[in-house]
């Protein structure tokens, strides 16, 4: 059995964008109840996790971004845009959840652990260097891969399979060809980023590889798709750290998303970044939760893609038999990236 580690915390919890709003505490409470009855918890390493420091934060944000959301803390209520508020433990959460995420890295990097997974809340990959948006606050895998470069690495690739644009990762490492940011999302949907148009500027042009896909696919489909483009991308660029930002509302009846993946797909996802990390980085790989809606879903997605990171379950990725109806999607694709990485 692999040594996963994953970071969970009551401050979690507390944050609240108001009554009736899908970002809710009942998310994780789903997912810790889970782990309990499921007996899970006692397989996995519960990490304590602690706060992030301010410079991690400024390494992913501006200082005055920063100081907006700190300043929340203790404030009922806060608008930050329609559908993104704070409470009075926002920020603590925030704090928290990025500097969770870290520690569980760190724990990778030393080999105490094989894999680690982070289930924070607020979530993270919409959040803007200079502002929140899509119930973002602070950006947890940005500050994460911030975090790995700081350590001296220079290859980092982010994989976003939440159903929207991680449009607040992509921005924040445009420019940068140490951190490879790729995204499979509908298209188009929220955020309105991610077309086929962004592949990254200046020296990071090439390194934002987008992946802007119809609704309803399936989990076959998931997985051709990236065994025709990100295969060749992790090929070429050799990552030294693999990030997952994990969201779950792909799931087939989440109330927000479009996507028809199962739980088995995300296992089988799952299964994909495991081996690319084996394969090209020694196995050094952190998922983080985003998005995800369903809350009895996020339960029992949660529980097959740990158990695969466990190595309980060893997942056959599908792939499907016809893929005619992705055609004009690789077409699009292989047209804008094949001026950057080779494909067969
Ligand atoms: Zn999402």
């Amino acid at each position: 059995m692999k040594k996963i580690g994953i970071v969970k915390d009551e401050l979690f919890l507390k944050h609240t964008n108001g009554p009736q709003h899908p970002e809710c505490p009942e998310r994780l409470e789903s997912i810790n109840s889970m782990l309990d009855s499921s007996g899970l918890i006692k397989k996995l390493d519960l990490l304590d996790p602690v706060d992030a420091t301010v410079d991690q934060i400024l390494s992913a944000h501006t200082e005055q971004y920063f100081n907006k959301v700190k300043d929340t803390k203790g404030v009922d209520v806060y608008n930050f845009d329609p559908d993104t508020s704070s409470n009075a433990y926002t920020y603590d959460a925030a704090m928290r959840g990025s500097g969770g995420f870290l520690s569980s890295i760190d724990k990778v990097l030393n080999d105490e652990l094989d894999y680690s997974f982070a289930f924070p809340r607020p979530p993270g990959h919409h959040a803007e260097a200079d502002r929140a948006m899509g119930f973002c606050f602070f950006n947890h895998v940005a500050v994460a891969a911030s975090h790995l470069l700081s350590k001296g690495l220079d290859r980092v690739i982010v994989i976003d399979w939440d159903i929207h644009h991680g449009n607040g990762t992509q921005h924040i490492f445009y420019d940068n060809p140490n951190v490879l940011f790729f995204s499979i999302h509908q298209f188009p949907f929220y955020p309105g980023t991610g077309s086929l148009d962004e592949f990254g500027k200046g020296e990071g042009e090439g390194y934002t590889v987008n992946l802007p896909v119809p609704p309803m696919l399936a989990d076959a489909d998931y997985n051709k798709l990236f065994e025709l483009i990100l295969t060749p991308v992790i090929e070429q660029y050799k990552p030294q750290y693999i990030l997952v930002s994990a969201g779950f509302d792909a799931y087939f009846v989440d109330p927000i998303g479009n996507m028809q993946i199962t739980e088995s797909g995300f296992a089988q996802l799952t299964r994909y970044v495991m081996n690319a990390a084996d394969k090209y980085c020694e196995g050094k790989l952190s998922l983080v939760l985003e998005g995800g809606y369903n809350v009895m879903g996020l339960a029992s997605i949660t529980k097959l893609v740990l158990e695969e990171l466990l190595e309980i379950n060893t997942t056959e990725i599908l792939l499907p038999e016809d893929f005619r109806n992705l055609e004009f999607v690789i077409e699009g694709v292989l047209g804008t990236y094949s001026k950057y990485w080779k494909f067969d």
